[in-house]
């Protein structure tokens, strides 16, 4: 298929070999670093033996090079570890925008396609422009450059799948006949259409579900570039993009499983917006009980084992560090410390293994949901630090509840329950926390690192 020398094609499958173990490794904590590294190392291989192929004009190549090389470098640097959601959404929309421009590009050099290159290249420049335009809106909720909010409006659903049916019919015209004025016109019609169906089907997603989406464009963005490889009979294209598709597809899926919702839910039920959070005055009622800093210490330093449940609150307050502070002295107290990890808390898959890694948290003490709610019951106090709907009672008790049926860490069947956060107002899910009110819970209330400072202090004086 590829009318590139024997060499680059033994070169790509060893670029490809590499991806699939730098994937491999990315699935446990120990190795990830290694495997985003061996990945890194194949593509530099993958780019290096393309740039020899014949007949490339380097000028162009080499500015387009250093422009994303700075770009890449200046943003690895500067961001955030809690705006990687959101630069993950715009790498996604510029991986969408070169599949789209290489379909373009090709299209405009070789006009006289094959009805099966027309067909890639449909592909390509539709999921490549759709991607690059639900991207930006994805990147535009999650930085709070527009409204969170979920927009839907009346004949929301009839609009989009209107867009859908005259884009099929526009590829039906440029896949016939693309070297004609009419087949033309459907391309550039299926790309407006694209761009305008990215936006669309984006806007009516809250938010806080962006992450879920970004999953999902990513996959989109792999989807992309493996057509975009078939129209450039290109090898590593078709396989580095299948396996972006299919990884992004997976993780979508484990999201979804980890919330217990449908891909179709989280499109479009509109889940977070407005109204739902709004109702967080509902639901269980009751007398919580506050602790101070002191109250606090005095259970924690009695305490043999104590397991630390981060959250979404941990993360806004970039509380790692001084938790993981708090770990250390607790374990100098003789007492046993791990940290139980939700799939879903915080706002991207990771979160917080990412957090805690960053913190230097050793591997062996995050435990898994559900290695530890077997076991919760041994556990002498679960310290709860910003962490909500991840631990909601209601998820297993509550049939009306909109998380019911998603997997929680048990906290309530520790021994004592901590739960750190700032006030009584709902998480993510916008619904109150029965566990707030249990018998054994007290409530620390303040900022995650200002609260745990305090704890801190109190084991050092
Ligand atoms: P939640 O959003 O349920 O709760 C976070 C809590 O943190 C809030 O109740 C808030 O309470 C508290 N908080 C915020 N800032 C601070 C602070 N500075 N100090 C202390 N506490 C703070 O988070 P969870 O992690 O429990 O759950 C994640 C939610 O996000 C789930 O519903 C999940 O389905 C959803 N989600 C997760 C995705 C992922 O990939 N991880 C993707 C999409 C959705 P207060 O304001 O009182 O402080």
């Amino acid at each position: 298929m590829s009318s590139a020398p024997i060499f680059i094609n033994f070169a790509y499958i060893i670029s490809a070999a590499l991806f699939i173990f730098g994937l491999k490794m990315l699935s446990s904590p120990a190795t990830a670093r290694r495997g985003n590294l061996v990945s890194a190392v194949g593509m530099l291989l993958a780019i290096i033996v393309t740039l020899l192929n014949q007949g490339l004009d380097y000028k162009w190549i080499i500015v387009g090079m250093a422009i994303g090389s700075v770009i890449g470098l200046f943003a690895a640097y500067k961001v955030e570890m809690t705006s990687m959601p959101e630069m993950v959404a715009l790498f996604n929309g510029f991986g969408g925008m070169s599949s789209m421009l290489l379909a373009w590009g090709e299209y405009a050099q070789h006009p006289q396609m094959s009805v099966f290159i027309a067909i890639v290249a449909f592909i390509s420049a539709f999921i490549g422009a759709m991607t690059f335009s639900g991207s930006m809106v994805a990147f535009g909720k999650l930085s709070g450059k527009i409204t969170q909010q979920a927009v839907v409006f009346n004949g929301q659903h009839i609009i989009n799948s209107l867009i859908l049916l005259i884009t099929l019919a526009a590829a039906i015209f440029f896949t016939m006949q693309p070297d004609t004025a009419m087949g033309i016109k459907a391309f550039y019609l299926i790309l407006a259409l694209a761009l305008v169906f990215g936006i669309a089907s984006t806007i009516p997603i809250g938010g806080a579900d962006m992450p879920v989406v970004i999953s999902l464009l990513n996959s989109y963005s792999g989807l992309a570039a493996c057509a975009a490889g078939f129209v450039i009979h290109n090898n590593i294209l078709i396989v580095a993009g299948a396996l972006v598709g299919a990884a992004g597809m997976i993780l979508t899926n484990i999201m979804c499983k980890a919330m217990n919702r449908s891909l179709a839910n989280v499109l479009f039920s509109g889940f977070g917006s407005a109204t739902q959070a709004a109702s967080g005055g509902d639901g269980p009622q009751g007398e919580a009980k506050p602790a101070t800093a002191e109250d606090v210490f005095y259970i924690l330093e009695a305490a043999d084992s104590v397991a630390f449940v981060p959250g979404y609150g941990l993360a806004v307050a970039q509380a790692q560090h001084v938790v993981k502070e708090l770990g250390d002295l607790l374990e100098e107290n003789d007492t046993e410390v791990s940290y139980a990890i939700h799939p879903v808390a915080g706002r991207m898959p990771g979160h917080m293994n990412v957090l805690l890694a960053e913190a230097n948290v050793p591997y062996d003490q995050l435990v898994e949901m559900d290695d530890i709610n077997p076991r919760m019951d041994t556990v002498d106090v679960c310290v709860v630090i910003g962490a909500n709907d991840v631990v909601n009672p209601a998820a297993l008790e509550d049939e009306s509840s909109p998380i019911y049926g998603m997997p929680i860490i048990e906290t309530f069947n520790a021994n004592t329950v901590i739960v750190l956060k700032r006030s009584m107002n709902p998480g993510f899910a916008g619904i109150q926390n029965a566990l707030f009110f249990r018998e054994n819970t007290r409530m620390y209330f303040g900022d995650a690192k200002v609260a745990i400072q305090a704890l801190v202090a109190e084991f050092k004086s």
